[in-house]
């Protein structure tokens, strides 16, 4: 290992300067991937015996790979759904890192895990879900549905000893996010798709239970509905879904990884009623609550019931539940133990800014989608295939081909213009290839909507 050296020293404020011009800049470079022999080729061996050394490793960052990469907080990227972290959190990232602390357990993490609660509070209160409510950071929207689903399978074969021995059944909608099916093969689940042209209602959802046969029902202990589907921004009918839940004694677990930011946002938070009835709620702070990477959150109603489901035993974990250690354990109500208190970069920019910037924020990404629909319908070339929902738009150039959308995503990311990708929209029977748009930097303005919309003359 190295000694605290000047060299180091150097290499410190060379990697700082670097991170301060990073985040400084309005405009990242958008940066487009080469093939892995490609960049081989023009970085050579960078692991060898001796190490190649910070400067030489650095410049090689700096100059060609870290160009490889998308900056996808640029404001012409468009594509998936992007990302906006503000300073604040990135510098606060630096700082989670630079800190070196154990997240799992109070009794290692207490400050930073006290700073995690007091974010968490503040993502609680946005749902209005009830008083005892509360959640963890996660590395995600995925790992977040799945520690949700795996504490509404254990209390449902706690409710019922005969269901230990069947597998789960859980039913969503197709507009589901595809970790939401990918979860049901890491739990051995089956999952029922409800197809719904637009959103998930409780009366479709209630037609689907009774047309269960009397061993699926048995089976049946979830629905997982979605606060904002990623394609297209579609809020299913939370409120009847609720309902339908209630009464048939199901697990109601929200999924708004992409949507749950606009629950901070007035003039669209009543489409998410019936969220507060929710028992478990998926939000992504690393979407639309303007956090870097990697930050999700998962909410349950009924905290007790995730923390019977992951608790982990083992001899040498005894003492983090010992009284003198007494706190809050993250590791409690996730899937995974060791992991950076990475609610901490939010915390710290919330704290900074206020909760009122994040709506004004939100409120931003909702009006570029408005005049992005505007723009589009001034132009006889293009149509919406939809208005636009939350900060998703869907459009079409009209007479275009799959290839044609294809040929015009490369041109323009290597161009260096944008990075907007097409997607898929079923009409009737078929799909059809579509233009997307899905806006989280408060930075894009309609002059980068208006450049985009001209390549597509
Ligand atoms: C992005 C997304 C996910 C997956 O979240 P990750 O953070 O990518 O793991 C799940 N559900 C929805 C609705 C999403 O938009």
């Amino acid at each position: 290992m190295h000694n605290i050296d000047i060299g180091l020293v150097e290499m410190t404020l060379d990697v700082t300067k670097y991170a301060i011009d990073r985040i400084t800049r309005t405009e990242p470079n958008l940066g487009v991937p080469k093939k892995e022999e490609e960049l081989r080729e023009l970085v050579g061996e960078t692991i060898t015996p001796k190490g190649i050394g910070g400067e030489k490793a650095f410049e090689l960052w700096n100059t060609i790979l870290s160009k490889a990469a998308v900056s996808i907080d640029h404001p012409r990227h468009l594509a998936f759904v992007p990302a906006s972290p503000t300073r604040a959190s990135i510098m606060f990232d630096l700082v989670t890192s630079a800190s070196a602390i154990h997240g799992a357990y109070w009794m290692e993490g207490a400050g930073g895990i006290f700073c995690e609660i007091e974010a968490m509070k503040w993502l609680v209160s946005l749902t209005q879900m009830p008083k005892g409510s509360f959640g963890v950071f996660t590395s995600g929207g995925t790992a977040a549905n799945l520690s949700a689903i795996v504490a509404a399978r254990e209390y449902w074969r706690s409710k019922d000893s005969q269901n230990e021995e069947l597998k789960g059944l859980i039913i969503t909608s197709d507009g589901a996010h595809s970790s939401v099916k990918a979860m049901a093969k890491v739990i051995d689940a089956e999952i029922l798709l409800i197809r719904s042209e637009e959103k998930l209602l409780g009366t479709e959802l209630q037609t689907t239970i009774n047309d269960l046969d009397s061993l699926q029902r048995q089976r049946l202990f979830a629905v997982v509905a979605t606060g904002g589907t990623t394609n297209a921004g579609i809020i299913d009918d939370l409120d009847g879904i609720a309902s339908v839940c209630e009464k048939e004694g199901l697990w109601f677990h929200v999924d708004a990884a992409y949507g749950g930011g606009a629950l901070a946002a007035p003039s669209v938070r009543h489409l998410f009623l019936g969220i507060e009835r929710a028992d478990s709620v998926t939000i992504d702070p690393h979407k639309w609550l303007f956090t870097p990477y990697d930050c999700g959150a998962i909410i349950y109603k009924n905290p007790e019931l995730a923390k019977r489901a992951h608790t982990q035993e083992g001899s040498y974990l005894e003492i983090f539940k010992d009284d003198g250690a007494v706190g809050f354990n993250p590791a409690d109500y996730q899937i995974q133990l060791t992991r950076r208190v990475r609610g901490l970069p939010l915390w710290f920019s919330l704290a900074m800014h206020g909760t009122d910037m994040y709506s004004e924020a939100i409120e931003t990404g909702l009006q570029l989608a408005l005049d992005a629909g505007k723009l589009i319908e001034e132009r006889t070339e293009l149509e919406l295939v939809r208005d636009p929902s939350l900060s998703c738009v869907l459009f079409r150039r009209k007479g275009w081909s799959p290839e044609d959308y294809r040929e015009w995503t490369y041109r323009n990311h290597k161009d260096g213009v944008a990075l907007v990708t097409p997607t898929k929209w079923k009409s009737g029977e078929t799909f059809e290839t579509v233009a997307r748009f899905c806006f989280i930097s408060p930075h894009t303005t309609q002059k980068d909507i208006q450049r985009i919309l001209d390549t597509m003359k």
